[in-house]
């Protein structure tokens, strides 16, 4: 595997499909992670993961400590949401979480009473190599912790030991190929023993012999660091930092893969059908936080940058805290004109305003003047038909087809393109000469289709319900009717000389 990655270096072209070179912004690479004050609200929607939404422990007027759990997961797919420092809950309900619609989502609001008391029910895992893997998986789960790198996805789930689909190597993904973010960077220069400690116990939880570090080339002060840090190891476990050439979107999991071990995930698989699991670095550090100091997630860091932000940086934050709280941390206080990102600009969602809480996938803030913006995404042309969309993509779509059947709302012939294998990495869309937001289409495409199919689940369900009734109606006449004839026959009077002669 090692062979074929470095193999792969001799050559000069992309070691995945497609794939481009942005400029990448990283104007905070080098600021040190700052602690974000404690603001004078804190506000945590009941759902921060991709799965189903929480449901609240607490009520009104309750003393919660930090950690403390205030809200339970419901169903399979879902983690528990904590406070993120002492205080008292003074309200719940719905408020703005970031999405570009701007919708809202039943949320806790605490005061904190700045004590910032730990609820200490949890204890270090100190032992965590003799300890059953089931315990530290469950220990994932109670921390609530929830893909760090934007994709929320509960972690527990991946840390299994699966007979059928063996993990053979653990890639730990350092790459954070979106401009602007930096976040994963500091964590890997500033956290290094902590992220190889996290690693350690993945690769211990899901029984796996090989671990791989994945940084790009642009990092290379965190690559000094985490080869320090796997140097400095002496569990004698097989770890591996690796520098891979600077490539969007080579932090996306498949493609990630793809360039170290020349494996393609098939199309509605997953990596660990072919033997991988991939981490990312803010997740292992919570997961390191979560068995060794007990720690469940009520903090992230987060990058705060764009031309708009007078001091750009990063940050560790408490889940909760207000975005405009954390730019006027920044010097931002005006966002007239401004887009606000949440995450970077190729994969982020656009903000209506900043009063919105930072949750578990926030990886960076961004704010862009207008002409920044404009800059950026000129005014629309026709399709010249040119193909640069299909080179760019990592996934070997045709961009434009698919985005003529999006706009026209053809969702079957969509479908037939692919459009849910569409990662909106946002790579065709930057390679676009006449600067079409393909990008837009998809999400929209895909919108509708969850639209359409939302109103067949609605209309079938009706329709079962109504048969349903109809059944139950028949079934009841039905039943009556037997009762009748029973009635019937035990009072129908015998004639005396019935059946005589
Ligand atoms: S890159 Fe733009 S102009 Fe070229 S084929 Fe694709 S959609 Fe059309
Ligand atoms: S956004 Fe979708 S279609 Fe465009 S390059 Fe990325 S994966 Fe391909």
């Amino acid at each position: 595997m090692i062979k074929h990655f470095f193999k792969k270096l001799g050559f000069s072209q992309a070691p995945f499909a497609g794939g481009i070179q942005p400029n990448m912004r990283k104007e905070t690479e080098h600021s040190p992670i700052e602690v974000c004050p404690l603001p004078p609200l804190l506000i945590m929607p009941i759902k921060q993961h991709i799965g189903q939404a929480c449901s609240p422990l607490v009520a009104v007027g309750d003393h919660v400590l930090r950690g403390q759990k205030i809200a339970k997961a419901e169903g399979y797919v879902s983690v528990p949401i904590h406070a993120p420092t002492s205080g008292q809950v003074i309200k719940i309900e719905d408020y703005a979480i970031p999405h570009p619609s701007g919708m809202g989502l039943t949320s806790i609001f605490i005061e904190p009473d700045g004590l910032d008391e730990r609820d200490e029910t949890l204890k270090p895992i100190e032992d965590w190599q003799h300890t059953d893997v089931s315990a530290l998986r469950e220990r994932v789960r109670m921390c609530g912790i929830a893909g760090l790198g934007g994709a929320a996805f509960p972690t527990f789930i991946k840390l299994v030991q699966d007979q059928r689909n063996p993990i053979e190597t653990v890639i730990l993904n350092g790459i954070e190929c979106e401009p602007f973010l930096t976040n994963d960077h500091r964590l890997m220069v500033e956290h290094s023993q902590e992220i190889v400690l996290g690693m350690q116990i993945i690769m211990h939880m899901v029984g796996a012999k090989q671990g791989i570090i994945a940084i790009e080339d642009n990092k290379s002060d965190a690559i000094e660091c985490m080869k320090k840090a796997v140097n400095h190891d002496d569990m004698g476990l097989d770890i591996q930092v690796l520098s891979l050439p600077t490539r969007y979107p080579q932090g996306s999991e498949k493609q990630l893969i793809e360039a170290i071990t020349g494996k393609q995930v098939p199309m509605g698989k997953l990596p660990m059908h072919v033997g991988v699991l991939c981490q990312n670095i803010g997740t292992t550090h919570a997961i390191y936080e979560a068995v060794i100091l007990g720690y469940p997630l009520t903090e992230r860091v987060v990058t705060i940058s764009g031309d708009a932000v007078p001091q750009q940086g990063n940050m560790l934050v408490r889940l909760g805290t207000s975005m405009r709280f954390i730019y006027a941390q920044r010097g931002l206080t005006d966002f007239d004109g401004l887009q606000i990102l949440h995450g970077g600009p190729m994969m982020g969602e656009r903000l209506r305003h900043p009063d919105i809480p930072v949750i578990k996938s926030s990886t960076g803030l961004l704010a862009l003047s207008q002409d920044f913006f404009r800059e950026a995404h000129p005014e629309e042309e026709p399709c010249i038909r040119c193909g640069h969309c299909s080179e760019a993509c990592p996934i070997r779509l045709t961009p434009n087809l698919l985005a003529d059947h999006c706009r026209n709302e053809q969702l079957e012939k969509a479908a037939d393109y692919h459009l849910f294998d569409c990662i909106e990495c946002g790579a065709c869309s930057y390679v676009c000469p006449s600067h079409i937001p393909l990008v837009h289409y998809f999400r929209f495409g895909k919108g509708q289709a969850a639209q359409v199919r939302r109103e067949q689940n609605f209309a079938e369900a009706s329709r079962q319900r109504s048969e349903f009734r109809d059944t139950r109606i028949q079934r009841e006449k039905d039943e009556k009717a037997a009762k009748r004839r029973k009635v019937r026959a035990t009072h129908t009077p015998t004639e005396p000389n019935q059946g005589k002669e």
